[in-house]
């Protein structure tokens, strides 16, 4: 049968972009965006702003700074590394993904040393390994450890708590540096209360904005790393960001006025439903696709990438489904039924250059069950077209975990 027998007959109305970020951005947020341009001198614009920075640290658990780039993810992960390192510092980065690879390549071209723990495709960070490295590093060359909190390629969670622990168990003193794009405001993230000194993310994800923004989070002693830096490029400079005396400081510039309104909608959003129940929304939801992917699997096709729940994201769903399984399963899809899986993004195996093999779901921000429910039944759709082989009910094993918890 056809990838696309229907011919898109059945794809029209509103599509869904169920892709690992950019996610779905809420129709509250397009209408906050929805307006004239505000001055940028005086008036509603400078007031809002500065109820944006309380929300913000709350959504990342923090009392401690928090700086806004007009930047994407990479731009964070670039000021995080800029506020905190000199080239020839070391740093000791923990890699579960592509996304793992990708901050310690950017430490590299900064003229970062980079002494990596790569924990695979399918692996959460170990501490212990990570308490071994820093206590081998008698002379405390490692200034900072590089942790992606849930890397978006692979779908692995890591605990930052534990990593933390491990980091004070060996006596090192080097900064706990997190990337939680993926994961803030969809993963449980506690920055203060498990000693993370620098967290990143982007708007694009769970905060469910367009891409556009990125936040840099910052504790005292990160700040102190900042301070004895013989210099830091003026527009990553974090401390006239996160601690501005004229409003134009905020942002090295004219401020991003619209995705501003957005932000602010967001995080009244956030702030209505509650954190720890966006927290529990997205673990019921994600638990929902578990089901019916652990059903489908039995089939002998499908197989979920992290194999331990304990270890997986609530944001993003990796999944394996051998070439051309995967890409036929996106194509057939978005030509079908409207709806746009992710890629499998740097899991090719190595006799296989391309990403056929590996799709993902994004299940991040504004999703709700019976988004996730049109997802999985889609992609049941798909697999029946496509004579993929498979276990039986898994949509009612899905459903059953939205009906019952
Ligand atoms: C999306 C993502 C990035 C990259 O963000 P961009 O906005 O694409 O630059 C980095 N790390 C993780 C974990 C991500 O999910």
């Amino acid at each position: 049968m056809s990838v696309s027998d229907t011919q898109g007959a059945l794809s029209g109305g509103r599509s869904y972009l169920a892709i690992p970020g950019p996610s779905v951005v809420p129709d509250r947020v397009l209408n906050a965006m929805h307006r004239a341009s505000p001055n940028i001198y005086a008036g509603a614009l400078i007031d809002m702003v500065q109820t944006l920075i309380p929300d913000l640290k709350r959504v990342a658990r923090t009392q401690h700074h928090v700086a806004i780039y007009i930047a994407n993810g990479h731009g964070a992960w670039e000021a995080a590394l800029s506020n905190t390192l000199a080239p020839d510092d070391t740093v000791l980065a923990l890699v579960t993904g592509r996304f793992g690879h990708g901050w310690s390549e950017m430490a590299r071209a900064m003229g970062i040393d980079v002494q990596m723990l790569d924990f695979g495709r399918a692996s959460p960070i170990d501490p212990n390994r990570v308490e071994e490295a820093l206590r081998a590093d008698t002379s405390h060359r490692i200034k900072a450890v590089l942790a992606t909190h849930v890397d978006t390629s692979s779908s692995a969670l890591s605990d930052m708590e534990a990593i933390r622990a491990a980091i004070d168990a060996a006596g090192h003193p080097a900064l706990l540096m997190a990337d939680c794009i993926a994961s803030l405001g969809c993963d449980r993230f506690e920055m203060d209360a498990w000693g993370v000194d620098v967290a990143v993310t982007g708007s694009q994800k769970g905060l469910m904005m367009p891409p556009g923004l990125g936040f840099v989070f910052f504790s005292e002693k990160a700040a102190e790393a900042r301070r004895r830096l013989a210099r830091v490029s003026p527009y990553w400079d974090w401390t006239l960001r996160a601690a501005p005396g004229e409003f134009y400081q905020h942002f090295f510039g004219t401020a991003p006025t619209h995705h501003l309104y957005g932000l602010r909608a967001a995080l009244d959003m956030i702030q209505d439903e509650g954190l720890e129940a966006v927290w529990a929304r997205h673990d019921r939801l994600a638990r929902a696709i578990w089901a019916a992917c652990e059903v489908w699997a039995t089939g002998g096709a499908l197989r979920i990438n992290m194999g331990d729940p304990a270890h997986r994201s609530r944001a993003v769903t990796a999944l394996s489904l051998p070439a051309p399984g995967a890409s036929d399963l996106r194509t057939w899809l978005e030509a079908n039924a409207g709806v746009t899986l992710g890629v499998g993004l740097g899991m090719a195996e190595a006799n296989d250059p391309a990403w056929h093999g590996f799709f993902r779901i994004g299940h991040m921000g504004h999703v709700n069950a019976q988004m996730v429910l049109g997802v999985l039944g889609s992609i049941e759709a798909g697999m029946a077209a496509l004579d993929i082989p498979r276990g039986e009910g898994a949509v009612g094993a899905a459903a059953q975990v939205i009906a019952k918890g």
